[in-house]
């Protein structure tokens, strides 16, 4: 069969399956609200948390840096691509999430590869939740160590792997609240395995920070969380605004990455506007958390209406799930709700497991509380039989 053939066969079979994803062209409206072919819709699908991604604080940052230092950093970061913006940008994050040290990645997705592939190599042995992004099962793949998914959030399975594993190194990696379902991985009792059996724990905070703990300090600084074997990865393109991934680790740590991980030291720095951004959002965290009070309100304000509706509401964080089972059930749910002016995304497959489609609501501060009672009422209205 010719090559090309066999991918539009591959696409069919997508479509066939209900699976075939498609790309909408939106313009951003505010930051809670996009518009679609001249349709403004409320956007309950992205992850602007804070709803930092239109704040002039940001923006101001950017353009200044853009005028200051130009649009790109014009070489990898050992080279010469390695700005003050981008050295300001790392200690803010380190001093904002409590570590000793900060490393600026291209992108949580880059990040995570390279964290892995560096600490991990063929004699050691990673350790990941069976729920963890892509980029976490990509990352141990690439570290040709051994690879063990334990059930999902399983303390008792991952502390018999630990048990069992002759290896040197160690690595367990996990979601901190897993991106599909806002759920919160047991850190304390995974932090406690990983000092007994000697193993580093890296944790991927891509949607707790900014969202969890004191002036979204993230998911570790909620449970008051410290060690040398932690590793934080904080990704900035979601409530942070911008795009990005910190990583926050013990002084070594860093400075190995800095010469070992590869989707690091082979690839361009972010532009410095890039990264002034970030500082930007950092700063005005540090200094008034009332985008994540803004958020919390939310929160509670969905979970109490939610509950009343008779619907589910079991998580405590901007990620809010609701189970559906088929594909083809989610994306007409989710269909129903566009036609009365809300996009909701509807998760399918490989996404999520088969038989555990979805429709996932994602809370922002950028919401109003009419935007979530409003929802809401369109949920119980479209609702399934
Ligand atoms: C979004 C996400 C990433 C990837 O981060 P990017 O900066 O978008 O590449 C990694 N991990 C989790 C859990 C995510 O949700």
């Amino acid at each position: 069969m010719p090559l090309a053939r066999r991918l539009a066969e591959g696409v069919a079979a997508l479509e066939d399956e209900g699976l075939r994803r498609r790309r909408r062209v939106l313009s951003a409206g505010t930051a809670a609200r996009v518009v679609e072919g001249g349709r403004e819709l409320v956007n309950f699908s992205g992850n602007d948390y804070l709803g930092l991604s239109r704040h002039p604080a940001l923006a101001a940052a950017a353009h200044a840096a853009i005028d200051r230092d130009g649009t790109g950093a014009a070489a990898s970061p050992l080279v010469t691509g390695h700005l003050e913006a981008h050295e300001r940008a790392e200690q803010a994050f380190a001093r904002f999430a409590r570590f000793p040290r900060a490393l600026l990645f291209a992108s949580g997705y880059a990040a995570n590869l390279g964290i892995l592939a560096a600490l991990a190599d063929r004699e050691a042995h990673v350790f990941g939740d069976r729920l963890n992004h892509a980029c976490l099962v990509d990352g141990a793949r690439l570290s040709r160590a051994e690879f063990t998914r334990y059930p999902h959030n399983d303390v008792d399975a991952l502390a018999g792997a630990l048990q069992a594993s002759t290896a040197a190194v160690k690595v367990v990696a996990t979601d901190a609240v897993f991106s599909m379902d806002g759920d919160v991985a047991p850190l304390a009792a995974m932090l406690a395995l990983c000092e007994r059996h000697d193993a580093w724990l890296l944790v991927d905070d891509a949607h707790g920070i900014g969202v969890m703990g004191p002036h979204g300090r993230g998911t570790l600084a909620s449970l008051g969380l410290a060690s040398e074997r932690l590793i934080l990865m904080a990704t900035l393109g979601k409530a942070l605004g911008g795009y990005g991934a910190f990583v926050a680790a013990a002084e070594p740590v860093i400075e190995w990455l800095v010469q070992r991980a590869r989707t690091y030291v082979f690839s361009t720095a972010l532009p410095p506007s890039v990264a002034a951004t970030a500082e930007a959002a950092i700063r005005l965290l540090e200094k008034d958390d009332a985008p994540v009070r803004a958020l919390r309100q939310r929160i509670g304000q969905w979970q109490a209406r939610m509950r009343e509706t008779g619907l589910a509401a079991p998580s405590d964080t901007g990620i809010q799930p609701i189970l559906v089972g088929e594909a083809s059930r989610a994306v007409a749910w989710s269909q129903a709700l566009q036609a009365r002016g809300f996009l909701v995304a509807a998760i399918r497959p490989p996404t999520v497991p088969k038989g555990t489609s979805r429709l996932r609501v994602a809370l922002s501060a950028a919401h109003s509380a009419a935007d979530v009672d409003a929802l809401v009422d369109a949920l119980r209205e479209t609702r399934p039989a």
